[in-house]
């Protein structure tokens, strides 16, 4: 167990770095303080001399009740004034304390130094009010040009034009082929055959593998702190840990394989309603008309899902021309020339899109 030699500040004179053991500053020679402060050194000063290793652990130092100054562990009567020891029952031993590792006094001072980012802090809360807020310009300056950006007006636009266009499904009976794990009872023409319909997870062997697990292998007792001795020494504090080492452990794993299960399938034919391409109509007018399907067999064809479309051409205040989808409700209410709502750029006046809310869609 290493013991050092501590250091202290005098309060008298000011007097940094006395030697722990000195009951008196080298300075002023003015007693320790009452509660003084022993702190490590930059550099550890380790004891070797075999007397002050026995001084170093003979015990606290002790403060005489009667006039204050600082007495070894050995000594009987007061240095200073030769009042006995417990003679006042107000003579007290200086506390022996631990400390962990990054807890260990380095400077006398008692009250902390502030880090960098404290004293940042501290500069940045008396700065002028003026210069506080500066960091709010450049997000005002955002806000204002986005509500520039989305600020919209109210217009209206010519509507110069019209364009439809109606697409009709069409499906056609015919024989169709399918795959199936069942038969439909309408089915022709069917065969039967041996498909995979799923696999089984089966278990086939347990596998022996090794793993490299830690195991406790007994304690270990280590450096963990300094504990100042009362005296003006620090010795080393111990802690107790338990090490580990590695070990080979052997476990048993699942190896399984996948089986697969075939069952019956079916081809067949069967008659069905094929979906074939659209019909379409289209033009660039108001009278809109579904596509008549031209077909030879009528029997064997009919109509299926229909879809609609309709737009407008609208002239804006600039001239430009733009094409808009409207309900059907709405386009075949409007008449060419009408003026309809519209939105527009707030600055620069250019079109945005039609009023849909104004006109009732
Ligand atoms: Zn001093
Ligand atoms: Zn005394």
């Amino acid at each position: 167990m290493a013991i050092y030699i501590a250091l202290w500040d005098c309060r008298t004179c000011s007097h940094t770095g006395n030697l722990g053991p000195h009951t008196n500053c080298a300075a002023c020679g003015a007693a320790r303080p009452k509660q003084v402060q022993f702190y490590m050194p930059e550099k550890p000063i380790t004891v070797e001399d075999e007397a002050e290793l026995q001084k170093a652990k003979s015990g606290a130092d002790w403060i005489c009740g009667h006039c204050t100054a600082h007495n070894k562990a050995w000594e009987t009567i007061c240095r200073a004034c030769a009042n006995p020891r417990d003679a006042a029952s107000d003579d007290v031993s200086i506390e022996e304390k631990e400390y962990n590792e990054n807890e260990v006094p380095i400077t006398g001072k008692r009250e902390r130094q502030l880090n960098a980012n404290e004293l940042a802090h501290i500069r940045e809360k008396n700065a002028p009010s003026s210069k506080r807020f500066l960091w709010l310009f450049p997000i005002a300056l955002v806000m204002i040009v986005l509500t520039l950006f989305f600020w919209e007006t109210e217009s209206n636009v010519q509507v110069t034009g019209f364009q439809w266009e109606r697409e009709t499904d069409m499906l056609h009976y015919e024989i169709v082929t399918h795959e199936d794990w069942n038969l439909p009872s309408e089915a022709i023409e069917s065969s039967r055959f041996q498909a995979i319909h799923h696999y089984n997870k089966v278990f086939v062997r347990n596998e022996t593998r090794t793993r490299t697990v830690q195991v406790p292998a007994g304690t270990e007792r280590y450096v963990c702190g300094k504990v100042s001795k009362g005296n003006g020494y620090f010795a080393d504090k111990y802690c107790t840990r338990t090490i580990y080492r590695d070990k080979q452990e052997s476990y048993q794993t699942p190896i399984y394989q996948d089986v697969p299960i075939y069952q019956n399938k079916y081809r067949y034919k069967i008659w069905e309603w094929v979906k074939k391409d659209p019909i379409r109509a289209k033009g660039k007018n108001q009278n809109p008309e579904w596509a008549k399907p031209a077909v030879s067999d009528a029997s064997k064809w009919k109509e299926g899902e229909k879809r609609q479309k309709y737009w407008i051409w609208v002239r804006d205040k600039k001239g430009e021309v733009h094409q808009e989808e409207v309900k059907y409700s709405i386009w075949q209410k409007l008449k060419l020339k009408d003026k309809i709502p519209s939105f527009e750029q707030g600055v620069s006046g250019s079109y945005k899109g039609l009023d849909l809310e104004k006109m009732g869609q």
